[in-house]
């Protein structure tokens, strides 16, 4: 059977997830299981967040999902819902919603009394400056007014453009806007920081968290590893060596024969590829992991395979190589394709198998 395989390190999953209680001791937790859990699988996720307060997802259907695996903490839609049909579903699952429009205020008010009985609260989003969702600061605070005068319980929610750059100036301005608003609906409950700005910020904890990336075990900076941020990789991707060959200087491999040999070289043919979720285009030299040793990527990355170089090492036929993982980073990867462990970790194909360590 081909080995293209994801693993769910829970250990390190519970690590994480201590980190942040460890940043923001009085906050509660609402880890971000969008997105199949960052591609990690939501349900072993699920099993190792047991203790979180709370889950934070993209819609319904992931929403959903948490309910049908029997999980009963608090579940928060960060867009809301999509149509006036899903508001009679959250109430019945006990999901609470943001609302980021009046379409949906609107939604939400055809059955107020329905979602107050359930106790859920209603998020309420600020657009501070990154203009993708929310209520400008001048339309919220009457918006926040009239929903406590209905009886909700608020959050004043919000999430930062920048969190991730030190001295940026919309930092401030979100910082600045957020903290006028909380001040003029107070009392309200509020919640600002994804995981660079539990990293960064400790006193914009407030009542809630939303912890993400770094729950993963991946870096939300550049400029910050993982050992810097005292985090531990949470997947292991791994695949297996189905071929070796022996090419001589001015031999090449693979499509457009873009490596070619400068001398006798030992390659390794491994079965994964960009079907399985594997980047294909480099601007750097990448590399795997072998017993935790760094071996480069070779030529160009095919569909169900890629060749490394494995000249002087005592490769062999089923040896196991780290795609990403633990000796590998997925950072690191990310960085040599120009994207974000964020994304090379979502867009991982069903294809790999996987398992528990
Ligand atoms: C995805 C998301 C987060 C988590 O962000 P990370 O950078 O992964 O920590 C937090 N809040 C909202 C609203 C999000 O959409």
């Amino acid at each position: 059977m081909r080995q293209a395989t994801v693993y769910i390190d829970s250990e390190a999953l519970q690590y994480n997830l201590n980190r942040v209680k460890q940043l923001a001791p009085t906050a509660k937790i609402v880890s971000m299981v969008k997105a199949n859990a960052y591609g990690h699988g939501v349900k072993d996720c699920l099993a190792a967040l047991a203790n979180t307060d709370a889950f934070g997802v993209a819609c319904l259907e992931e929403a959903l999902e948490i309910r049908e695996l029997g999980y009963q903490q608090p579940i928060t839609l960060i867009e809301g819902i999509f149509s006036a049909e899903e508001m009679q579903i959250v109430i019945d699952q006990n999901i609470e919603i943001v609302v980021h429009h009046q379409q949906q205020l609107d939604w939400l008010r055809a059955q107020k009394d329905a979602y107050i009985a359930k106790n859920l609260k209603i998020w309420v989003k600020l657009n501070s400056g990154m203009n993708r969702l929310g209520f400008k600061v001048d339309e919220i605070i009457d918006v926040i007014h009239q929903l406590k005068a209905d009886g909700f319980n608020c959050v004043l929610a919000m999430h930062f453009a920048n969190a991730d750059a030190d001295n940026h100036p919309l930092n401030e301005q979100q910082k600045q806007q957020f903290l006028h608003v909380k001040e003029a609906c107070a009392p309200i409950l509020a919640s600002c920081c994804n995981s660079a700005a539990i990293f960064k910020w400790p006193e914009l904890n407030f009542d809630f968290v939303r912890p993400g990336i770094m729950l993963y075990g991946a870096s939300p900076f550049a400029d910050k590893t993982v050992e810097d941020l005292d985090i531990q990789p949470v997947m292991t991707f791994t695949a297996e060596i189905i071929a070796l060959n022996t090419i001589q200087a001015g031999e090449s491999v693979g499509y457009g024969s873009t490596f070619i040999a400068d001398k006798e070289t030992e390659l390794a043919i491994v079965s994964i590829g960009y079907g399985d979720g594997y980047p294909r285009a480099f601007f750097k030299q990448n590399y795997v992991a072998i017993n935790g040793q760094k071996v480069p990527v070779v030529g160009r990355v095919a569909m169900d395979m890629i060749a490394i170089d494995v000249t002087d090492l005592n490769a062999q036929l089923g040896t196991q190589v780290e795609l990403w993982g633990k000796h590998r980073l997925v950072d690191d990867v990310a960085e040599a394709n120009g994207t974000i462990g964020y994304e090379l970790l979502c867009r991982l194909s069903n294809r790999p198998i996987r398992k528990k360590p």
